[in-house]
């Protein structure tokens, strides 16, 4: 039987560390990290992000601001928004949940955002520097992939790893940093051919495709370590239930280390925002 590898209790940890970390900070420093998170509309699913990401602020001590402008707010105005954080020194993380409104261009919202406080890591500064090795902010689900990875094998050195999932936001940054950790990568996507076969060469398997229990058992080498970052609801003997990318059950009897959903990487997102408002903190205020 796997290793069910427990992304909450990582999380809670991760947490308990930034806490002391932020409690520091004010002592030492004066500095108060804040985050600033902007919500447009009225998305049921975004509002529960959202009310995640702030509970989490308030257990570790780092102030939030909320900004909820109404879904039909225009493109200057949301923009004006933005700049008037970027401007604001007080506010080290500028956070806008997504999606946006179709009418809105969130690629440019993304892209207004001040690199140094894109806490979310979308900014195209910050894609940059991760695509060549240098510091920047790293998306928060990848990286806390990546952390759990690490915590699970140590050196990932050699290792190959298959990604299946190119987006932007977590299929892509994540096959960076496993390539940083001097993996040998493979992204898998829609059009790639043999993906049971592609998937079973993998010591590292990252699942990141949006669809219910896609990736079978018998997909996965025997020992692999299994990171599943899908998040489906779907309905089942009656209930409502959320369930990852990778079956569970199956993929258990065969992998060395898998992780559940929910319980996994889920928390661990949330986890990595926090990492990266203190980092982003420090960063502002020359703080190693
Ligand atoms: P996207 O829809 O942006 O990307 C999905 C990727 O999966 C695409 O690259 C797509 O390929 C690929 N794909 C789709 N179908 C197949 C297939 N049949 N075979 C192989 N590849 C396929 O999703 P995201 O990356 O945003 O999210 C992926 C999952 O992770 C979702 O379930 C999402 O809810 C979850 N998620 C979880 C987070 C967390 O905190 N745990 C955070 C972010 C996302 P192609 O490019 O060719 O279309």
């Amino acid at each position: 039987m796997a290793t069910r590898i427990d992304g909450k209790a990582f999380a809670d940890n991760l947490c308990d560390k930034l806490a002391d970390e932020v409690d520091a900070l004010k002592k030492e420093h004066g500095l108060q990290p804040c985050i600033a998170v902007v919500l447009v509309g009225e998305d049921p699913a975004s509002q529960v992000y959202v009310r995640n990401k702030v509970r989490r602020c308030q257990q570790l001590g780092i102030t939030s601001i909320e900004h909820r402008p109404s879904a039909d707010i225009t493109q200057d105005e949301l923009m004006a928004i933005i700049d008037s954080l970027n401007s604001d020194e007080t506010v080290h993380g500028i956070l806008v949940q997504l999606p946006l409104p179709d009418h809105l261009d969130e690629e440019a919202v993304i892209n207004a955002i001040r690199a140094d406080k894109d806490v979310d890591g979308f900014n195209i500064l910050n894609v940059g520097l991760l695509s060549v090795g240098q510091n920047g902010l790293v998306p928060c689900t990848p990286l806390g992939s990546l952390m759990m990875l690490k915590d699970q094998l140590g050196d990932l050195s050699g290792l190959n790893a298959v990604v299946v999932g190119r987006s932007n936001i977590v299929g892509k940054p994540m096959a960076q940093l496993l390539l940083q950790e001097n993996c040998t990568v493979t992204i898998a996507h829609s059009r790639t051919k043999n993906l049971p076969e592609v998937c079973r060469r993998a010591d590292i398997l990252v699942a990141a495709v949006g669809r219910p229990r896609f990736v079978q058992g018998d997909w996965i080498k025997p020992g692999a370590t299994v990171i599943d970052v899908g998040i489906n609801r779907i309905e089942e003997d009656g209930k409502s239930r959320l369930v990852g990318d990778v079956d569970y059950d199956a993929a258990s009897d065969i992998a060395g280390a898998i992780t559940p959903v929910p319980g996994g990487v889920g928390p661990m997102t949330i986890a990595c925002l926090m990492y990266n408002t203190v980092a982003a903190a420090k960063a502002a205020s020359g703080i190693e």
